[in-house]
Protein backbone atom coordinates (compact mmCIF):
# COMPACT_ATOMS: atom_id res chain seq x y z
CA UNK A 1 0.00 0.00 0.00
CA UNK A 2 2.59 2.55 0.85
CA UNK A 3 4.91 1.55 -1.85
CA UNK A 4 1.90 1.94 -3.85
CA UNK A 5 1.44 5.75 -2.98
CA UNK A 6 4.52 6.53 -2.73
CA UNK A 7 5.23 5.28 -6.37
CA UNK A 8 2.14 7.63 -7.11
CA UNK A 9 3.32 10.72 -5.68
CA UNK A 10 6.74 10.21 -7.46
CA UNK A 11 4.57 10.34 -11.01
CA UNK A 12 3.06 13.66 -9.40
CA UNK A 13 6.29 15.17 -8.93
CA UNK A 14 7.39 13.78 -12.22
CA UNK A 15 4.20 15.71 -14.17
CA UNK A 16 4.47 19.01 -11.87
CA UNK A 17 8.17 18.73 -12.76
CA UNK A 18 6.95 19.25 -16.32
CA UNK A 19 4.56 21.08 -16.48
CA UNK A 20 7.07 23.59 -14.82
CA UNK A 21 10.04 22.89 -17.26
CA UNK A 22 7.39 23.77 -20.28
CA UNK A 23 5.42 26.95 -18.99
CA UNK A 24 9.07 27.67 -18.65
CA UNK A 25 10.71 26.53 -21.96
CA UNK A 26 7.70 28.38 -23.38
CA UNK A 27 8.07 31.66 -21.29
CA UNK A 28 11.78 32.32 -22.32
CA UNK A 29 11.00 31.53 -26.22
CA UNK A 30 8.36 34.45 -26.01
CA UNK A 31 10.71 36.83 -23.66
CA UNK A 32 13.16 37.21 -26.64
CA UNK A 33 9.52 38.73 -28.83
CA UNK A 34 8.12 41.14 -26.54
CA UNK A 35 10.88 43.91 -26.82
CA UNK A 36 10.28 43.60 -30.61
CA UNK A 37 6.51 42.98 -30.34
CA UNK A 38 6.01 45.55 -28.23
CA UNK A 39 4.55 43.80 -25.64
CA UNK A 40 6.46 45.46 -22.75
CA UNK A 41 4.69 48.48 -20.76
CA UNK A 42 5.24 50.08 -17.81
CA UNK A 43 3.28 50.51 -14.54
CA UNK A 44 4.52 53.72 -12.42
CA UNK A 45 3.61 53.34 -8.84
CA UNK A 46 4.17 56.31 -6.24
CA UNK A 47 6.83 57.14 -3.90
CA UNK A 48 5.50 58.98 -0.91
CA UNK A 49 7.70 61.31 1.56
CA UNK A 50 7.06 60.58 5.24
CA UNK A 51 8.32 64.05 5.87
CA UNK A 52 6.98 66.18 3.26
CA UNK A 53 3.52 64.12 2.79
CA UNK A 54 3.78 64.75 -1.07
CA UNK A 55 4.46 62.07 -3.59
CA UNK A 56 8.05 62.77 -4.60
CA UNK A 57 8.27 60.10 -7.12
CA UNK A 58 7.97 57.11 -9.00
CA UNK A 59 9.09 53.55 -9.35
CA UNK A 60 8.68 51.82 -13.05
CA UNK A 61 7.17 48.34 -13.08
CA UNK A 62 7.65 46.02 -16.17
CA UNK A 63 4.12 44.55 -17.14
CA UNK A 64 4.12 42.01 -20.15
CA UNK A 65 0.91 41.23 -21.88
CA UNK A 66 1.12 38.12 -24.53
CA UNK A 67 -1.57 38.11 -26.68
CA UNK A 68 -2.05 34.05 -26.06
CA UNK A 69 -0.30 34.08 -22.45
CA UNK A 70 -2.03 36.69 -21.18
CA UNK A 71 -0.26 38.95 -18.29
CA UNK A 72 2.92 37.28 -17.15
CA UNK A 73 4.02 38.73 -14.09
CA UNK A 74 7.18 40.09 -13.25
CA UNK A 75 7.48 37.85 -9.93
CA UNK A 76 7.25 34.64 -12.87
CA UNK A 77 9.73 35.94 -15.33
CA UNK A 78 11.61 38.59 -14.10
CA UNK A 79 14.00 35.55 -12.67
CA UNK A 80 13.90 33.66 -15.76
CA UNK A 81 14.82 36.76 -17.97
CA UNK A 82 17.68 37.16 -15.75
CA UNK A 83 18.81 33.57 -16.01
CA UNK A 84 18.47 33.89 -20.16
CA UNK A 85 20.13 37.70 -20.06
CA UNK A 86 17.21 38.90 -22.07
CA UNK A 87 16.86 41.06 -18.93
CA UNK A 88 19.64 43.37 -20.22
CA UNK A 89 17.61 44.78 -23.14
CA UNK A 90 14.52 44.44 -20.99
CA UNK A 91 15.87 47.17 -18.19
CA UNK A 92 16.95 49.24 -20.87
CA UNK A 93 13.95 49.59 -22.88
CA UNK A 94 11.79 50.09 -19.25
CA UNK A 95 14.64 52.73 -18.69
CA UNK A 96 13.97 54.71 -22.09
CA UNK A 97 10.07 54.38 -21.71
CA UNK A 98 10.17 55.25 -18.32
CA UNK A 99 12.40 58.29 -19.24
CA UNK A 100 10.16 59.72 -21.79
CA UNK A 101 6.91 60.01 -19.48
CA UNK A 102 8.13 61.01 -16.64
CA UNK A 103 10.25 63.82 -18.87
CA UNK A 104 6.29 64.99 -19.97
CA UNK A 105 5.98 65.43 -16.65
CA UNK A 106 8.80 67.47 -16.09
CA UNK A 107 7.26 69.68 -19.12
CA UNK A 108 4.14 69.88 -17.20
CA UNK A 109 5.64 71.63 -14.27
CA UNK A 110 6.83 68.80 -12.18
CA UNK A 111 10.35 68.77 -12.51
CA UNK A 112 11.63 67.66 -8.97
CA UNK A 113 9.67 64.24 -9.63
CA UNK A 114 12.03 61.61 -9.28
CA UNK A 115 12.17 58.80 -11.76
CA UNK A 116 13.58 54.71 -10.11
CA UNK A 117 14.06 51.77 -12.35
CA UNK A 118 14.29 48.22 -11.52
CA UNK A 119 18.29 47.47 -12.29
CA UNK A 120 19.41 44.01 -12.58
CA UNK A 121 22.86 42.87 -11.39
CA UNK A 122 23.09 41.26 -14.76
CA UNK A 123 23.88 44.74 -16.03
CA UNK A 124 27.78 44.55 -14.19
CA UNK A 125 28.54 41.98 -16.54
CA UNK A 126 28.61 43.47 -18.94
CA UNK A 127 31.56 46.50 -20.14
CA UNK A 128 29.43 49.17 -21.54
CA UNK A 129 26.38 49.75 -18.86
CA UNK A 130 27.44 53.24 -17.98
CA UNK A 131 27.39 53.85 -21.33
CA UNK A 132 24.36 52.76 -22.05
CA UNK A 133 23.09 54.34 -19.22
CA UNK A 134 24.39 57.90 -20.52
CA UNK A 135 23.07 57.41 -23.95
CA UNK A 136 19.32 56.75 -22.67
CA UNK A 137 19.79 59.60 -20.61
CA UNK A 138 21.07 62.01 -23.72
CA UNK A 139 18.63 60.78 -25.71
CA UNK A 140 15.30 61.23 -23.74
CA UNK A 141 16.88 64.31 -22.45
CA UNK A 142 15.59 63.19 -18.88
CA UNK A 143 18.08 65.11 -15.90
CA UNK A 144 20.32 62.21 -14.89
CA UNK A 145 19.55 63.49 -11.30
CA UNK A 146 16.05 62.66 -11.23
CA UNK A 147 17.37 59.12 -12.16
CA UNK A 148 17.56 56.40 -9.55
CA UNK A 149 18.14 52.29 -10.23
CA UNK A 150 16.93 49.74 -7.59
CA UNK A 151 19.27 46.94 -7.52
CA UNK A 152 18.89 44.12 -5.66
CA UNK A 153 21.01 43.02 -2.70
CA UNK A 154 22.53 40.61 -4.88
CA UNK A 155 24.93 43.32 -5.86
CA UNK A 156 26.44 43.71 -2.45
CA UNK A 157 28.04 40.13 -3.05
CA UNK A 158 31.17 38.79 -2.80
CA UNK A 159 32.26 38.33 -6.37
CA UNK A 160 31.53 41.80 -7.35
CA UNK A 161 34.86 43.66 -7.16
CA UNK A 162 34.85 45.39 -10.88
CA UNK A 163 31.32 46.69 -10.07
CA UNK A 164 32.51 49.60 -7.97
CA UNK A 165 34.36 51.42 -11.51
CA UNK A 166 31.25 50.78 -13.15
CA UNK A 167 28.79 52.49 -10.33
CA UNK A 168 31.13 55.44 -9.97
CA UNK A 169 30.44 55.95 -13.19
CA UNK A 170 26.68 55.88 -13.61
CA UNK A 171 27.26 57.91 -9.94
CA UNK A 172 28.85 60.63 -12.44
CA UNK A 173 25.96 61.16 -14.36
CA UNK A 174 24.11 62.34 -11.12
CA UNK A 175 22.40 58.90 -11.08
CA UNK A 176 21.28 57.26 -8.04
CA UNK A 177 21.65 53.73 -6.50
CA UNK A 178 19.74 51.91 -4.41
CA UNK A 179 19.33 48.70 -2.85
CA UNK A 180 16.24 46.81 -3.82
CA UNK A 181 14.85 44.06 -1.21
CA UNK A 182 17.06 44.58 1.51
CA UNK A 183 17.20 42.06 4.30
CA UNK A 184 16.45 38.94 2.23
CA UNK A 185 19.29 38.03 1.11
CA UNK A 186 22.37 37.88 3.77
CA UNK A 187 24.66 40.56 2.25
CA UNK A 188 28.05 41.85 3.95
CA UNK A 189 27.10 44.63 5.80
CA UNK A 190 30.74 46.34 4.77
CA UNK A 191 30.27 46.02 1.19
CA UNK A 192 27.59 49.01 1.91
CA UNK A 193 30.32 51.03 2.78
CA UNK A 194 32.33 50.88 0.07
CA UNK A 195 29.96 51.60 -2.82
CA UNK A 196 28.25 54.42 -4.20
CA UNK A 197 25.02 54.32 -2.86
CA UNK A 198 22.20 56.56 -1.53
CA UNK A 199 19.18 54.51 -0.67
CA UNK A 200 18.22 51.22 1.23
CA UNK A 201 14.87 49.51 0.23
CA UNK A 202 13.52 47.00 3.45
CA UNK A 203 12.47 44.46 1.82
CA UNK A 204 8.02 43.78 1.88
CA UNK A 205 8.54 40.94 3.86
CA UNK A 206 9.97 42.76 6.86
CA UNK A 207 6.52 45.24 7.10
CA UNK A 208 4.05 42.51 6.29
CA UNK A 209 4.16 41.93 10.14
CA UNK A 210 4.39 45.48 11.65
CA UNK A 211 2.70 45.51 15.09
CA UNK A 212 2.38 41.34 15.63
CA UNK A 213 6.16 40.28 15.22
CA UNK A 214 8.24 41.88 17.83
CA UNK A 215 11.54 40.57 15.98
CA UNK A 216 10.33 42.45 12.10
CA UNK A 217 10.04 45.01 14.12
CA UNK A 218 13.47 45.08 15.61
CA UNK A 219 14.93 44.56 12.44
CA UNK A 220 13.20 47.22 10.78
CA UNK A 221 14.16 49.82 13.39
CA UNK A 222 18.10 48.50 13.68
CA UNK A 223 17.77 48.71 9.29
CA UNK A 224 16.85 51.94 9.16
CA UNK A 225 19.54 53.13 12.25
CA UNK A 226 21.98 51.29 10.57
CA UNK A 227 21.08 53.15 6.84
CA UNK A 228 20.96 56.75 8.54
CA UNK A 229 24.20 55.80 10.01
CA UNK A 230 25.99 55.36 6.94
CA UNK A 231 23.79 58.12 5.27
CA UNK A 232 21.60 56.27 3.05
CA UNK A 233 17.97 57.37 2.93
CA UNK A 234 15.49 54.45 3.95
CA UNK A 235 12.50 53.15 1.42
CA UNK A 236 9.66 51.05 3.70
CA UNK A 237 7.89 48.87 0.45
CA UNK A 238 4.91 47.00 0.52
CA UNK A 239 2.99 49.40 2.87
CA UNK A 240 -0.85 48.74 3.02
CA UNK A 241 -1.82 49.40 6.85
CA UNK A 242 -2.25 52.37 8.69
CA UNK A 243 -0.18 50.99 11.75
CA UNK A 244 2.54 50.19 9.51
CA UNK A 245 2.59 53.37 8.14
CA UNK A 246 2.84 55.02 11.65
CA UNK A 247 5.50 52.12 12.95
CA UNK A 248 7.72 53.11 10.14
CA UNK A 249 7.33 56.89 10.47
CA UNK A 250 7.58 57.00 13.97
CA UNK A 251 10.77 55.04 13.36
CA UNK A 252 11.96 57.82 11.01
CA UNK A 253 12.00 56.27 7.74
CA UNK A 254 12.08 58.95 4.59
CA UNK A 255 10.17 57.03 2.46
CA UNK A 256 7.13 54.65 1.79
CA UNK A 257 5.46 52.62 -1.16
CA UNK A 258 2.41 50.49 -0.94
CA UNK A 259 -1.26 50.01 -1.81
CA UNK A 260 -2.28 52.42 0.73
CA UNK A 261 -0.56 55.71 -0.91
CA UNK A 262 -1.47 53.65 -4.66
CA UNK A 263 -0.75 50.31 -6.57
CA UNK A 264 0.87 50.60 -9.72
CA UNK A 265 -1.02 52.50 -12.31
CA UNK A 266 -0.95 53.29 -16.01
CA UNK A 267 0.98 56.58 -17.36
CA UNK A 268 -2.65 58.32 -18.01
CA UNK A 269 -3.81 57.28 -13.68
CA UNK A 270 -0.41 58.64 -13.03
CA UNK A 271 -1.17 61.91 -14.32
CA UNK A 272 -4.53 62.01 -11.83
CA UNK A 273 -2.35 60.72 -9.20
CA UNK A 274 0.55 64.51 -9.22
CA UNK A 275 -2.76 66.68 -10.24
CA UNK A 276 -4.10 66.05 -6.91
CA UNK A 277 -3.76 69.18 -5.07
CA UNK A 278 -0.75 69.39 -2.69
CA UNK A 279 0.16 65.70 -3.72
CA UNK A 280 3.51 67.31 -5.66
CA UNK A 281 5.42 70.50 -6.20
CA UNK A 282 4.69 71.87 -9.52
P1 LIG B 1 10.28 45.26 -6.48
O1 LIG B 1 11.22 46.07 -7.29
O2 LIG B 1 10.61 45.04 -5.06
O3 LIG B 1 8.88 45.98 -6.67
C1 LIG B 1 7.85 45.97 -5.72
C2 LIG B 1 6.81 44.91 -6.03
O4 LIG B 1 5.90 44.86 -4.94
C3 LIG B 1 5.97 45.22 -7.27
O5 LIG B 1 5.54 43.97 -7.81
C4 LIG B 1 4.77 45.95 -6.66
O6 LIG B 1 3.61 45.88 -7.46
C5 LIG B 1 4.59 45.19 -5.37
N1 LIG B 1 3.99 46.02 -4.32
C6 LIG B 1 4.12 47.34 -4.11
N2 LIG B 1 3.43 47.74 -3.02
C7 LIG B 1 2.85 46.64 -2.52
C8 LIG B 1 2.00 46.40 -1.37
O7 LIG B 1 1.64 47.31 -0.60
N3 LIG B 1 1.61 45.11 -1.14
C9 LIG B 1 1.99 44.09 -1.96
N4 LIG B 1 1.53 42.86 -1.67
N5 LIG B 1 2.78 44.27 -3.05
C10 LIG B 1 3.21 45.54 -3.32
P2 LIG B 1 5.70 43.64 -9.36
O8 LIG B 1 5.38 44.83 -10.20
O9 LIG B 1 4.95 42.37 -9.61
O10 LIG B 1 7.26 43.37 -9.52
C11 LIG B 1 7.87 42.29 -8.87
C12 LIG B 1 9.37 42.36 -8.96
O11 LIG B 1 9.79 42.18 -10.32
C13 LIG B 1 9.95 43.71 -8.55
O12 LIG B 1 10.06 43.80 -7.15
C14 LIG B 1 11.30 43.66 -9.25
O13 LIG B 1 12.21 42.90 -8.51
C15 LIG B 1 10.96 42.93 -10.52
N6 LIG B 1 10.76 43.92 -11.60
C16 LIG B 1 9.64 44.60 -11.95
N7 LIG B 1 9.88 45.41 -13.01
C17 LIG B 1 11.19 45.24 -13.34
C18 LIG B 1 12.05 45.80 -14.35
O14 LIG B 1 11.67 46.65 -15.19
N8 LIG B 1 13.35 45.36 -14.36
C19 LIG B 1 13.80 44.44 -13.46
N9 LIG B 1 15.09 44.08 -13.53
N10 LIG B 1 13.03 43.91 -12.50
C20 LIG B 1 11.74 44.30 -12.44
MG1 LIG C 1 12.15 47.87 -7.02
MG1 LIG D 1 11.67 46.11 -3.66
MG1 LIG E 1 10.43 43.44 -3.49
Amino acid sequence: HSKESGRNRVTFFNQDMNLRLERRLLLENHLRDAIEQKQLSVHYQAKWSCAEHRLIGVEALVRWFHPTLGEVSPEEFVPLAEECGVIVDIDRYVMNYACQDLLALHTMGFTDLQLSVNFSPRHFSQPDTAKAVAEILHTTGFPGARLELEITESLLGPDTEDIYEQLQAIHALGVEISIDDFGRAYSSLSRIKQLPLHTLKIDRDFIRDLGQDADDETLVVTIITMAHNLNLKVVAEGIETEAQYRFVVENNCDLVQGFLFSRPVEFSQLLGLVKQPGAVRG
